[in-house]
């Protein structure tokens, strides 16, 4: 890193400003969103990248203006089509509201977006941040979007000490960043202080001997680690929930599904019927005991299958998955079907339930190839 000058204050942040926004025009990453843009084409991105990293988030962008292209089209969409899209990408409550969203959109404004940030917030799921990136990039409002990269990346401006969350080091953060802003097209300048960033501004390490803003940067002038601002917040551990789930099989091989209540955690999902496992409570004990309760089928006989590991976001699940034959079938209903392992497929299903299809399925091609009879656990 070479040696750096001692003298950061008297920095004018025009000077900043220009020098990030010639820095982005020559480094701006060719993102899916950035071609052919459209205030739907930001919208649908910036809710993605609110809780999914750039990389992850350019194939599902892609998948979704495909087969969502405009306002109108995700509007006449059912949910069901629009979670299935969305599947894999997690926080399935934003393709509920974009649902939502586009349909009011539709139904009120002939499918356009709005302007403003205050008209941009009365969508469902449009916060603060989406409506001020949205306003900015495609209307160009003069307005700052604070999401995690300026945050950090105005923290290390100012040298900000405390809470970056917290209202008055956030209020100064803000402060600055719009101070910067100025006269500047709202759209590349909020671009290029996320892209600085994701790129070169990374929580840890940051590569400042690359920043085209140093000179301006009074965590770079005057500390020996500009990536100890702003303070790390501990990441809270991850609860690990242990549950149970039944494959619960008709004699023409289809699998009993239901679906998830429309609103918190995966909702509007299909699974398999199953739930967690109590205290004290063994694995098998659970399949059973979630299975009469979600089904009222009690079975003699649970076949263990094995053991799905997946990391959701806000925990971790140990998912003991058994298969069963149903002699006296649960009844269909709007939330309960017998679909065939392709039908399943063609439904929006959490990452676990993905999984538990997968192993059923090797393991029923093991046991073909090997002519080996499986082996029962009575429960
Ligand atoms: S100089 Fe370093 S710490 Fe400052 S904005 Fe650039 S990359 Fe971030």
């Amino acid at each position: 890193m070479p040696a750096r000058p001692r003298s950061p204050r008297t920095i004018a942040p025009a000077a900043r400003a220009s020098a990030l926004l010639v820095w982005f025009a020559q480094h701006r990453r060719p993102l899916p969103w950035r071609r052919r843009p459209t205030p739907y084409r930001t919208w649908i991105a910036e809710v993605l990248l609110q809780q999914t990293r750039v990389a992850q988030a350019a194939p599902y962008f892609e998948r979704f203006v495909g087969e969502f292209p405009t306002v109108r089209a995700l509007a006449d969409a059912p949910l069901e089509r629009v979670l299935k899209v969305w599947q894999g990408a997690g926080y399935y409550a934003r393709a509920r509201n974009l649902s939502a969203a586009a349909r009011l959109l539709a139904r009120e404004r002939n499918g356009e977006l709005p302007s403003t940030v205050a008209g941009l917030e009365e969508l469902p799921g449009v916060g603060p941040y989406i409506a001020r990136a949205i306003a900015a990039i495609a209307f160009g409002v003069p307005t700052v979007a604070l999401e995690a990269n300026g945050l950090r990346v105005g923290a290390r401006w100012i040298r900000a000490s405390g809470d970056v969350r917290r209202g008055p080091v956030r209020r100064r953060i803000e402060a600055a960043l719009a101070t910067a802003l100025g006269t500047n097209p709202p759209g590349p300048f909020n671009e290029a202080v996320m892209e600085l960033g994701e790129t070169i501004c990374r929580p840890v390490a940051p590569q400042c001997e690359r920043c085209p803003v140093a000179f301006g940067c009074r965590a770079y002038l005057e500390l020996d680690d500009p990536g100890s601002v702003p303070i790390a917040r501990r990441a809270p551990r991850r609860p690990r929930v242990r549950a149970a789930v039944v494959a619960l099989a008709d004699r023409r091989g289809r699998w009993f599904v239901q679906r998830r209540p429309p609103r918190g955690l995966l909702g509007g999902l299909w699974e398999f019927p199953g739930g967690k496992i109590r205290p004290g409570e063994t694995a098998a004990h659970a399949a059973a005991r979630e299975l009469f309760e979600e089904t009222g089928v009690r079975s003699a006989a649970l076949e263990y299958v094995g053991r799905i590991r997946h990391a959701y976001s806000h925990f971790s699940v140990d998912l003991h998955l058994y298969r069963a034959s149903a002699r006296a079938r649960p009844a269909a209903a709007p939330d309960r079907r017998w679909v065939t392992a392709a039908g399943l497929r063609r439904l929006a299903l959490p990452k676990a339930t993905e999984k538990a299809l997968a192993l059923l399925e090797r393991r029923d091609r093991a046991s073909r190839d090997s002519g080996s009879r499986r082996g029962r656990t009575g429960v």
